[in-house]
C-alpha cells in the first residue's frame, strides 16, 4: 500500500478499480451494507476490482476493535474483496502529499479557535463554516507543518471545478468561494479526511469512486486536492441513503441496529434481499446474495431517493416517504 501509485494501478488499468471506505467508528449498520453492496456490484458487474479501505485515521473515534468487526461484518453479508487496507498504513504517503504542497507554499498554520470559527454565520454546502481565511498569511516551509502544533491549512486557488457525477449529486462549483481553505492536518495531529481519502485513491489506482449522496459535497475539494498533487481524476457516482427519524428530523440511518444485532435474529440473504428490493434491485424481498445480483446490475434500475427505514426488534420494516418521527 505504501508503494507508489503508478505501480499499484498498472494492473487493472483496464477495468478499473474501486474502493469502499467505512470509518472505523462502530460495527456496519444497514446503511453500511447498502454502501458496501452498491460499491461492490458496480465494481464486480464491469469486472473491476474492489479495495476494502477501513478509515482509522480519527483518534479520538476509531477503534482497532471496530476494524476487524467491520470486517466480519462484510465478510457475514457476502462482500469480499481483493485487497483490505487500514488507512493508518498509508501515513508514509500521507506525509509525503503534506511534504509536497508545503513545498509549493500552500499549507499555513490556522490558529482559529473552533469559537471563533462558529462565529462566522456563512456555511458550505455542506452545513460546515466556510473558512474566511483568517490565517492565510501564515505560510509553513521545510517541514514546519511536522513542528505546528494546531491544525494545517491549505490555500486553494479561485477556479471553478466540474465533478462529472454520473449521478449528478455532486454538481460544479469553486471550492475555494464555496468552502473556502480545508483543514489538511487536523489540531489533534492526524491527517485529515479529504486529504487522506485523495491520497489513498491515487495510492491504490482507484480509478472509480461510488458513494453516498452524503459525500458528494466533498467531492470539489477532493477535485482541487487531486489537481495540485497530480493524481488522475476518478469517475463519480453518488446513491441513496438510509435514513431513520430521529429527534423530529430525518437522518442517515446509524444507531437503528448494528450487524451483530441483526445476524443473531435475521440471515445475510434475508438482509441482501430486503436491501435489494428496497432500491429496486429486485422486485420482491426473496432471499438472496449479492453474488446473485452482480448479472443484471445495472444503475438504471437503482432507486436514487433516500429511503426510511427502521427495525422494530426483528427484521428491518421500510417506512412511507411521509412518516417522520
Ligand atoms: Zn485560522
Amino acid at each position: 500500500m505504501s508503494d507508489g501509485a503508478a505501480a499499484a494501478a498498472a494492473p487493472e488499468a483496464s477495468a478499473g478499480r474501486l474502493r469502499f471506505a467505512p470509518s472505523a467508528t462502530g460495527r456496519a449498520h444497514p446503511g453500511t451494507l447498502l454502501s458496501a453492496l452498491l460499491c461492490w456490484l458496480d465494481a464486480r458487474a464491469r469486472g473491476a476490482s474492489v479495495v476494502l479501505r477501513i478509515e482509522d485515521l480519527d483518534p479520538e473515534r476509531a477503534r482497532d476493535e471496530w476494524v476487524s468487526g467491520l470486517r466480519q461484518d462484510l465478510e457475514w453479508f457476502g462482500l469480499d474483496w481483493d485487497e483490505t487496507v487500514r488507512q493508518s498504513d498509508c501515513s508514509e504517503a500521507h506525509a509525503d502529499a503534506l511534504d509536497r504542497l508545503e513545498g509549493a507554499g500552500l499549507l499555513y498554520a490556522c490558529t482559529c479557535t473552533r469559537r471563533e470559527l462558529r462565529m462566522h454565520a456563512e456555511r458550505a454546502p455542506d452545513g460546515s463554516v466556510r473558512y474566511p481565511g483568517t490565517c492565510r498569511t501564515r505560510v509553513l516551509s521545510g517541514g514546519e507543518w511536522r513542528r505546528f502544533g494546531g491544525a494545517v491549512r491549505l490555500r486553494l486557488s479561485p477556479g471553478e471545478l466540474d465533478p462529472r457525477d454520473e449521478s449528478g449529486h455532486a454538481t460544479p462549483g469553486d471550492p475555494s468561494t464555496l468552502y473556502g481553505d480545508p483543514v489538511v492536518r487536523r489540531r489533534d495531529g492526524s491527517v485529515a479526511y479529504q486529504l487522506a481519502s485523495v491520497v489513498d485513491d491515487a495510492v491504490a489506482g482507484v480509478s472509480r469512486v461510488v458513494r453516498g449522496r452524503d459525500l458528494a459535497p466533498s467531492t470539489l475539494v477532493q477535485i482541487a486536492l487531486q489537481q495540485l498533487l497530480e493524481y488522475p481524476r476518478p469517475s463519480y457516482r453518488h446513491h441513496l441513503l438510509l435514513l431513520e427519524g430521529s429527534r423530529g428530523k430525518l437522518a442517515k440511518l446509524h444507531g437503528a441496529v448494528s450487524v451483530p444485532t441483526l445476524r443473531s435474529v435475521v440471515s445475510s440473504a434475508q438482509v441482501c434481499g430486503f436491501l435489494a428490493s428496497l432500491i429496486g434491485l429486485v422486485s420482491s424481498a426473496a432471499v438472496c446474495r449479492p453474488r446473485d445480483l452482480v448479472r443484471e446490475f445495472d444503475w438504471a434500475r437503482v432507486e436514487d431517493r433516500d429511503r426510511l427505514v427502521a427495525w422494530d426488534g426483528s427484521s428491518l420494516v421500510v417506512l412511507p416517504d411521509s412518516v417522520s418521527a
